[in-house]
């Protein structure tokens, strides 16, 4: 009987890792189930070129349907991992059936964060919105309407992608953060201001330190009217003619947790994506690995993350030993500007910029005594190969050598 590798989840790492498997020389059978409609596809042009109708469904695939042919991997859609049978090494699909594996890799992602009240059921409101999927996005896309108000709640990176692109399709965006400044979990307080100061430029309203205290619904209880918040010791309602809640992931390791492995924080995982059963990996954003990087673990919710993590299992599968040793980076785009971010700031204790921030061309390095521990890169993609080095290497640096632009980035290390 030819080994099978199971692989739930066919989103960014799952699908990643079916192909990469192929092209690390394995030829037993691979069997790719994901409960979505589609081929695994890309998420990050949903709330960017997707959203705005630049990017086609077919431009979000991974691969077309024939590459998986191709490379003979069983893709099942629209089916459901519903348990796992660890002493079996079954597990169980939706229709009830039963599948065996040899090896079983867990790519379950994770699901949008729901905004909960009291009484209220805010899955059954037909205009407030999640963005996680095409689904998601085909079924808010028809709100996008020129001067419609939308409300955002939550301002990391998803949330201030939708306002940007609402922004362009002409709708008035009022958008709710609970902490004092934007993307204040991930960068520091002069990129959040630099980035607060680009949307209000485009005409999005900010509430910061904003407590939502719940939805004022239209007679038929399905519609959102109007949402309050307490936000500087004030009382407010702003109107909305629909929502978007971007108040993070929840990864999605119930299946993990029902089979008795170990989740903290997304399913415990060693350097090669290994759980404490030999037999089950787990990748991607439902992860949680031990990072070279930090000296600690961390789940990361990123592609360069879900890619990396995906080839280090696939090496593993085919009995490589190869750890994961990637730093941490992400990009964003918002209106024009790109923003590509390395490593993680948190921790740091200054902050150095290169650059212009009036022209919309900076970097700002976070260091850790005298080695850079993060950077931002905001419209200046030659910085940023640099800027990988330097957190890479965690080389020494001048911090008034770093801030020159004469002098080339890549000189700056002692
Ligand atoms: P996913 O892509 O979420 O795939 C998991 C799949 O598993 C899903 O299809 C899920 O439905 C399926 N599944 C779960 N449970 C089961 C089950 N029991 N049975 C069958 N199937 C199951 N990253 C960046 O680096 N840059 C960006 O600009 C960026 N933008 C983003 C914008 C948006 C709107 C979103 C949502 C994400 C963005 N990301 C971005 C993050 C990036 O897309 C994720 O980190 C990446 O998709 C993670 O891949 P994954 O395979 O781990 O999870």
């Amino acid at each position: 009987m030819d080994e099978r590798i199971v692989i739930v989840g066919a989103g960014q790492a799952g699908g990643e890792l079916a192909t990469g498997l192929r092209k690390q020389g394995y030829t037993g059978r691979v069997v790719l189930i994901g409960d979505e409609a589609h081929l695994p596809y890309r998420r990050p042009p949903l709330s960017k070129g997707f959203l705005l109708g630049k990017t086609s469904q077919a431009e979000l695939y991974l691969k077309p349907q024939s590459a998986y042919e191709r490379a003979d991997i069983e893709l099942k859609a629209r089916t459901r991992v519903e348990a796992i049978d660890r002493s079996a090494r079954e597990v169980s699909l939706g229709d009830g059936s039963r599948l065996r594996y040899d090896k079983l890799v867990l790519a379950t992602g994770g699901r949008a964060r729901l905004l909960t009240f009291p009484g209220l059921d805010t899955t059954r409101l037909e205009n407030v919105f999640s963005m996680r999927s095409i689904t998601d996005v085909e079924s808010m896309r028809g709100k996008f309407i020129s001067g419609h108000r939308l409300v955002i709640v939550g301002g990391g990176y998803v949330g201030l992608e939708v306002a940007a692109v609402a922004v362009q399709l002409g709708l008035r965006v009022t958008l709710l953060e609970a902490a004092p400044r934007l993307l204040a979990r991930v960068t520091g307080p002069e990129v959040s201001s630099f980035i607060e100061r680009v949307h209000r430029e485009q005409g999005v309203e900010f509430r910061l330190s904003a407590e939502v205290r719940g939805f004022e619904l239209d007679e038929s209880q399905r519609q959102v009217r109007g949402v309050t918040a307490f936000c500087h010791g004030v009382h407010e309602r702003i109107d909305a003619d629909l929502v978007l809640v971007g108040i993070g992931l929840v990864p999605n390791t119930e299946l993990a947790s029902a089979a008795g492995l170990a989740v903290d924080n997304g399913i415990v995982v060693d350097e090669y994506a290994c759980t404490a059963d030999p037999a089950i990996l787990a990748i991607g954003d439902c992860a949680n690995q031990p990072s070279a990087y930090t000296g600690g673990r961390i789940r990361l919710e990123s592609v360069p993350n879900a890619l990396e993590h995906a080839r280090v299992a696939a090496a593993t599968l085919v009995g490589k030993r190869e750890p994961y040793a990637a730093i941490p980076w992400f990009w964003s785009e918002q209106y024009a500007l790109k923003l590509q971010m390395v490593g993680l700031s948190s921790g740091y204790d200054h902050c150095v910029t290169r650059g212009a921030f009036e022209r919309k061309e900076f970097s700002a390095f976070y260091l850790k005594g005298n080695r850079v521990i993060a950077a931002d890169v905001i419209g200046r993609p030659t910085d940023f190969a640099a800027a990988r080095q330097l957190v890479s290497s965690r080389a020494e640096v001048d911090s008034t050598r770093l801030a020159d632009e004469s002098i080339p980035l890549a000189k700056v290390a002692a």
